[in-house]
C-alpha cells in the first residue's frame, strides 16, 4: 500500500467514528446542558461542530479526534451561558483601560441603572403636574450647578456629541480649527474625518506647533460658523509651541457672533492637580472662559457610563437638540441614570470615595503597599515581591503622566524555578475564573493594587493561588 492509501485509510476510520448528531444529542453530559435550550440551538452546536472535525479529519489534521466531539459539544455548550462582560481584575495599573471597558461607575450609579431599567420611570414626565417633561431637565439642573452651563443634552458618546454639534451649528458653512488640533484620538475619530461627516467645511489654520488667535481672525469669511477647538488627549506637542487661550477665541467668536466649540475629549469635573497629576482641564474651567459648547465623554474622567454630554448656552444646546440627530444619537434612561447619579458625587463632594476611577487616583501608597503584602502573605509563593509600579489615568486622558503605585512582581527566575514562565502564568491568569489582567514589562509580571476593586480582593488570591499552583 502507498502512503497515500495508509492515510486515506486513517482518515475513514476516524470519519467512521464520527458519531451521529442524534447520539451526540443524548449523550447525558450534552442533556444536562441543552435542558431548558430551544431545541435548535443544541442541533446546530453538534453540526457545526461535527463539520469541523470532519473538515480537519478530510484536511489530514488527526488533531481533533472523532471521539473528542462530545466533549467539544459540552464546551460549546458551556461558552454560550457564559457572559462575555463579566467581571475582570485589572492588574494592569491603567486607571481607564480602554479595552477593559473605561471607567466602572460608582455603586450608587449602578443601582440607579438597574432601578430605571427594570421599571417604568418619568422620562419624560413632571409627574406633579401630569405635564410632558423635558429628558434633560435633571442632567441640565446638576451641570448647571457643577460648572455654570445653562443647558446639557447628553447622547451616545463624546463621538456623537461633537459629530451632532458640528452638524446642528455648521453644515454647509466652514470650521475654522488650529493645524496642531486635526488629530486622530484612536478607534476611528478622526477630527477631520468627523468635520466631512457633519457638513462642514474644515479651515486649518497657523503650524503644527504654532497658532495665533490671528490666525484664526484671518480665517474669517461670511462662511465661517463656528471656531473649533480639540482637547489634545492622548499626546503632546513640547518645545517652540504657541495656542491662543480659550478667552481669547472666545472674544474673537463672539466679536463676529460666532460660537465656540470646544471637544475636551474626557471632561473633568475635579482637578487632577491635588494627585500629583498635571492639571486636566475642568467643563467648569471652559465655559468660564468663554466657550460656547463643551463636548465630552461620560466615562472618562466623569467617571460614569458610556455618554457624551454636550454642556453650554442655552440657545446653543435648543439648536444641537432640533437637530435631527439628536433624536438618532440620544442617551437611553438608564445612562441619563447613570449620568445623573454620578454627577451627584461631584454635588456632594464625596467623588474620591465612591467613583472608582476617582478612588483610584486618590488612592494612598501606604495603602496599597498594605494590599500588596496582604495578596503576597496568601498565596503564599516565595517568588512574589512587593514592588513599586507606575500607574497611568489612561482613556485619553493625562498622555506620559504617570502615578507612582505598589504591585506584587513576579520574576522570571523564580517562575522558572517553577517550571512557568511569564508567558504562561499571563495566559493562565487572563482566562482564569475569575480572569486577572497583568501587566508585563522587562522580565517581570506585575499585578498593580491601584487599578483592583475593593470587592476583589480574594479575586486576586484565588486568580494567583490558580496559575502559580494548578491541579491543586
Ligand atoms: C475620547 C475622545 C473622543 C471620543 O469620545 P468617545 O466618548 O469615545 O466617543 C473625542 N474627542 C476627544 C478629544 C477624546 O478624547
Amino acid at each position: 500500500m502507498s502512503d497515500g492509501d495508509v492515510q486515506n485509510d486513517a482518515a475513514n476510520s476516524r470519519l467512521r467514528r464520527i458519531p451521529s448528531i442524534s447520539t451526540i444529542l443524548s449523550d447525558p453530559e450534552v442533556r444536562r446542558r441543552t435542558d431548558g435550550l430551544r431545541t435548535d440551538v443544541a442541533t446546530q452546536i453538534a453540526q457545526a461542530v461535527v463539520q469541523r472535525v470532519r473538515s480537519a479529519i478530510l484536511a489530514g489534521d488527526g488533531a481533533e479526534q472523532a471521539d473528542e466531539i462530545v466533549a467539544h459539544v459540552v464546551a460549546e455548550l458551556d461558552a454560550l451561558q457564559q457572559p462575555k462582560l463579566r467581571e475582570v481584575i485589572n492588574g494592569t495599573g491603567v486607571i481607564i483601560h480602554t479595552n477593559l471597558g473605561r471607567s466602572p461607575v460608582s455603586e450608587e450609579a449602578a443601582r440607579a441603572m438597574q432601578d430605571a431599567a427594570t421599571h417604568y420611570v418619568p422620562l419624560e414626565i413632571e409627574l406633579a403636574a401630569g405635564k410632558r417633561g423635558g429628558r434633560m431637565a435633571e442632567v441640565t439642573r446638576l451641570m448647571s450647578l457643577l460648572t455654570g452651563a445653562e443647558a446639557t443634552l447628553v447622547v451616545n458618546n463624546n463621538a456623537a456629541a461633537v459629530l451632532l454639534t458640528l452638524s446642528a451649528l455648521a453644515a454647509g458653512r466652514e470650521v475654522i480649527l488650529s493645524r496642531s488640533q486635526a488629530v486622530e484620538i484612536g478607534g476611528g475619530f478622526r477630527v477631520p474625518d468627523v468635520m466631512r461627516q457633519s457638513g462642514a467645511r474644515l479651515v486649518e489654520v497657523g503650524t503644527t506647533n504654532r497658532t495665533y488667535a490671528r490666525d484664526y481672525e484671518a480665517a474669517l469669511t461670511d462662511e465661517t460658523a463656528a471656531l473649533l477647538t480639540v482637547h489634545w488627549s492622548n499626546f503632546r506637542i513640547i518645545g517652540f509651541t504657541a495656542q491662543p487661550t480659550l478667552a481669547e477665541l472666545a472674544e474673537l467668536a463672539h466679536r463676529r457672533g460666532l460660537a465656540l466649540i470646544e471637544d475636551l475629549g474626557s471632561g473633568a469635573l475635579a482637578d487632577t492637580a491635588p494627585w500629583g497629576l498635571v492639571h486636566e482641564p475642568t467643563v467648569g474651567e471652559s465655559l468660564a472662559e468663554g466657550v460656547d459648547v463643551v463636548c465630552f465623554s461620560g466615562d472618562k474622567l466623569m467617571g460614569g457610563p458610556q455618554a457624551g454630554i454636550i454642556s453650554g448656552r442655552a440657545d446653543v444646546i435648543r439648536t444641537i437638540t432640533a437637530h435631527p440627530l439628536a433624536r438618532a444619537v440620544r442617551a437611553d434612561k438608564t445612562a441619563l441614570a447613570g449620568v445623573a447619579a454620578t454627577l451627584r458625587h461631584y454635588l456632594r463632594d464625596d467623588y474620591t470615595e465612591t467613583i472608582p476611577i476617582w478612588r483610584m487616583i486618590s488612592a494612598q501608597l501606604d495603602e496599597l503597599e498594605a494590599r500588596c503584602r496582604s495578596w503576597i502573605d496568601q498565596i503564599g509563593f516565595d517568588g512574589a515581591t512587593l514592588t513599586t509600579s507606575q500607574s497611568a489615568v489612561g482613556g485619553g486622558s493625562l498622555p506620559g503622566e504617570t502615578l507612582e503605585s505598589r504591585a506584587i512582581a513576579l520574576g522570571e527566575e523564580a517562575l522558572q524555578r517553577r517550571g512557568l514562565t511569564i508567558e504562561l502564568v499571563a495566559h493562565r491568569l487572563r482566562s482564569g475564573t475569575p480572569p486577572l489582567v497583568p501587566h508585563v514589562e522587562n522580565g517581570r509580571l506585575l499585578i498593580d493594587a491601584r487599578t483592583v476593586l475593593p470587592g476583589q480582593e480574594a479575586g486576586v488570591v484565588t486568580a494567583l493561588s490558580a496559575a502559580l499552583n494548578p491541579g491543586s
